[in-house]
């Protein structure tokens, strides 16, 4: 299995800070934030990318949704923030690992296009 930077964190390998775990999934705060609260939520599986997933991880890839809940309350966004997957290069996406972006803390604007 390929270990990602975000695998290397998980495992205390290189620094990073871990905000949520569970069986699935953690969070991290993202190295470089575009909003006041900007974390990753991320499978502790390895896929590359969403388009890369099969019908075996619609169970994983649905916690990582639910999990985003879990940590929105957690860092008192109400029902207020954004989260945001890239999926390949031409779509900004730069560490090949699933993950999604959960994005508040302000209000936000919309230009991702
Ligand atoms: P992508 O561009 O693939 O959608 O998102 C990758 C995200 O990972 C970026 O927002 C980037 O700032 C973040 N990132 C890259 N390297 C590290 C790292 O070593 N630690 C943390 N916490 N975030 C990282």
């Amino acid at each position: 299995m390929d270990e990602s930077i975000f695998i290397k964190i998980l495992k205390k390998e290189i620094p990073g800070e871990i905000v949520y775990e569970d069986n699935d999934c953690f969070a991290i705060k993202d190295i470089n934030p575009q909003a006041p609260i900007h974390l990753l939520i991320i499978p502790k599986k390895h896929i590359a990318k969403v388009s890369d997933a099969n019908n075996k991880d619609k169970e994983l890839l649905g916690s990582l949704l639910l999990a985003s809940q879990k940590i929105a309350k957690k860092f008192d966004l109400d029902d207020n923030y954004r989260l945001v997957i890239n999926n390949g290069p031409k779509a900004g996406q730069t560490v090949f690992h699933i993950h999604i972006h959960l994005l508040g803390g302000k209000s936000l604007s919309w230009s991702p296009g």
